[in-house]
């Protein structure tokens, strides 16, 4: 591990003027990535801030929505009543991640950034464009069972490894932030970006812009919505495939649905095109199996991840079965 100083941030304001002191300065939430990532030499900070005495909060809004503050840890957001009556899909997209402690630490502006689980990225002896920019990719032509099937490029083949973050994209999160331009709000579906040629570069935050929020907007068939994870080991194993998932039926029919896929692609993924196949449609296995496919039709499987595709397509159409069966 390289020499680093540590500083404690007491508001927002203090912990950007903390970060602007040092060139290479990281937020630090739980530590529970970047520590780990620290130990491997492949984040080398100057100077850690620590943002955990920052807004923790979980409130309800008018209107039915949520506030979030980035510090509140994920076994927080998990446990709260509102979420869990109110966006269960969240709840147990949460759940199902780590363990329970390393969600007891985990904060939810850390959970959005961290960084992939790409054994590539974490091994210093292997080539990474993400790690060294422009140095190749050892996955394209490697081990890739883990890795993308949508939004991948030729220079990385990632997948982002949150579960909460799907959940969220799928609820239509929108993130507040800070920085030396003040303060802004983006969906967080815009927040990650995909590889293309700068796999380094991997979301639309400017150096040391601060996460300070997550706000959920009012979901009225939100507790309709659940989260369906399929991993290697039922604990401790990151996502091969996971789907999150709202759904409101009426009279037989879609009336309107949220879904978003996890482990497939270098962002959680909101799986729009599947949506929009669905709403208006008889609530059946063929109309989910129609979704699944057109939102699956740009997939692309690499050596040993093509079993993906199938899976991707069996696990949506299973969930959306599952939540119309609940309805009628
Ligand atoms: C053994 C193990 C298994 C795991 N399994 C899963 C799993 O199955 N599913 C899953 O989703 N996750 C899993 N995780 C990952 C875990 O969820 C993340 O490590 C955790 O959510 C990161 O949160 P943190 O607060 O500890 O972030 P940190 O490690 O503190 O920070 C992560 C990144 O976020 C930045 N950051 C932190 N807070 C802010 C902020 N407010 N604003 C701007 N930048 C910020 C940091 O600078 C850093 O770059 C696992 C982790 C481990 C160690
Ligand atoms: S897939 Fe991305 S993170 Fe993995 S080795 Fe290639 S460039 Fe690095």
């Amino acid at each position: 591990m390289m020499p680093f100083t540590y500083a404690r941030a007491s508001n927002v304001p203090d912990a950007l003027r903390l970060a602007r002191t040092t060139v290479g300065a990281k937020y630090l939430g739980g530590g529970t990535n970047l520590v780990d990532l620290m130990r491997e030499t492949v984040e080398r900070p100057e100077a850690l801030v620590d943002v955990t005495a920052l807004s923790a909060e979980i409130e309800s809004k008018h209107g039915g929505g949520l506030f979030i503050g980035a510090a509140a840890t994920n076994t927080a957001l998990a446990g709260n009543r509102i979420v869990r009556e109110r966006y269960p899909v969240l709840a147990r997209a949460i759940l199902a991640g780590g363990s329970a402690q390393i969600r007891n630490m985990a904060t939810v502006g850390g959970n959005i950034l961290q960084r992939t689980r790409c054994t590539y990225f974490y091994d210093d002896a292997a080539r990474c464009n993400k790690r060294v920019p422009g140095a190749g990719c050892d996955a394209i032509d490697g081990f890739n069972r883990m890795h993308a099937i949508l939004g991948g490029s030729p220079a990385c083949v990632a997948t982002h490894p949150s579960d909460m973050c799907v959940a969220l994209v799928a609820l239509d999160a929108i993130v507040h932030t800070a920085g030396s331009d003040g303060t802004r709000s983006m969906p967080l579906a815009d927040l990650h970006r995909l590889p293309g040629g700068r796999p380094d570069v991997e979301t639309e935050l400017k150096p040391h812009e601060l996460i300070t929020a997550v706000e959920l907007p009012a979901l009225p068939f939100g507790p309709r919505s659940t989260y369906r994870k399929v991993r290697d080991r039922a604990s401790y194993a990151f996502a091969l495939v996971s789907v999150a998932a709202a759904l409101d039926v009426a009279d037989g029919e879609v009336r309107d649905v949220r879904l978003a896929l996890g482990g497939v692609a270098p962002k959680p993924w909101r799986a729009w095109k599947a949506e929009g196949v669905l709403r208006g449609q008889p609530a059946t296995e063929a109309s989910f199996c129609a979704a699944a496919e057109a939102e699956l039709a740009d997939a692309a499987g690499l050596r040993h991840n093509g079993f993906k595709i199938e899976l991707a397509r069996r696990t949506i159409a299973a969930v959306l079965a599952e939540l119309a069966g609940e309805q009628t």
